[in-house]
């Protein structure tokens, strides 16, 4: 199935797997509405990938731990874009170190960014999608939406969550059309956690170009298939 000419929304796009993702959508044909807080890294990315490729792509500034902000964006990229055929819930954010060790508003960002922002966005544009019978979501989790880890107990959390929502979601919208898909990788080599990028050897992380093929695979696969979830490892992580 092509998704040339299609329109695909994905968040946290100013770096690490959400830029990867852009950047093989728009490489696929796909227009990008590209959201994330850093307007200038967006507006770069928008740029080159404009220019690179005979696409249409825009950043939308919006804080995805603010309610408000998301319903807004969705507004503006529906107007400007006039349709959104796929949703790739990526932007995260967590940080490795004991409960007690994070304040409450990093608690709640984590569960805002990670869950409820796909909760909200998957409300604002799947209208659309289902009055069309077509569209596709993907929601980026994590290995550990599967299994416990001491020092990211709200993290895990957030993405045991986003597993439950994205399977039980899929079972409600599957015969309307819609797709709902969750990737959950293991170590990803970006700045999460306040990584530096290029510093672990390529069995200790996953390349984020090389998860973006993944992503691109799951949004052409035949339409007699369905991928409901896919865990992904590099080699030499223990899970
Ligand atoms: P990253 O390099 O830190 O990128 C995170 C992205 O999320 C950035 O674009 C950031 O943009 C955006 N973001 C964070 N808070 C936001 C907010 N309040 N509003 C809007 N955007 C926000 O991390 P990554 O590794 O690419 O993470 C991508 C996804 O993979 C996340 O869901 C993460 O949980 C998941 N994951 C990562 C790993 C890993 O080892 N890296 C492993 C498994 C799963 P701005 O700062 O510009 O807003």
């Amino acid at each position: 199935m092509s998704i040339s000419n299609q329109v695909a929304v994905i968040t946290g796009a100013s770096r690490g797997l959400g830029k990867a993702i852009a950047q093989r959508l728009a490489q696929a044909g796909c227009h990008v509405a590209l959201i994330a807080r850093s307007r200038d890294e967006l507006t770069l990315l928008a740029n080159e990938l404009s220019s690179q490729h005979d696409i249409k792509a825009e950043g939308f500034v919006c804080d995805l731990s603010q309610q408000a902000d998301i319903f807004n964006c969705s507004k503006a990229i529906l107007d400007t874009f006039g349709q959104v055929n796929i949703l790739v819930n990526n932007a995260g954010t967590g940080a490795y170190k004991p409960f007690m060790e994070h304040s409450p508003e990093e608690h709640d960002a984590i569960i805002d960014v990670n869950f409820k922002a796909a909760v909200h966005l998957s409300y604002a544009l799947l209208p659309q999608m289902l009055e069309r019978k077509q569209g596709q979501i993907i929601n980026i989790a994590s290995d550990l939406a599967c299994r416990p880890l001491a020092n990211m107990a709200v993290y895990s959390a957030s993405k045991f969550a986003m597993r439950g929502f994205s399977l039980s979601l899929l079972r409600e919208v599957k015969n309307q059309g819609i797709n709902v898909g969750l990737l959950s990788p293991g170590i990803i080599d970006t700045c999460f956690n306040n990584a530096t990028p290029g510093s672990k050897p390529p069995s200790g992380a996953l390349q984020p170009l090389q998860l973006a093929k993944t992503v691109y695979q799951m949004l052409t696969q035949p339409e007699f298939q369905l991928i409901d979830e896919l865990t992904i490892h590099p080699q030499m992580q223990d899970f």
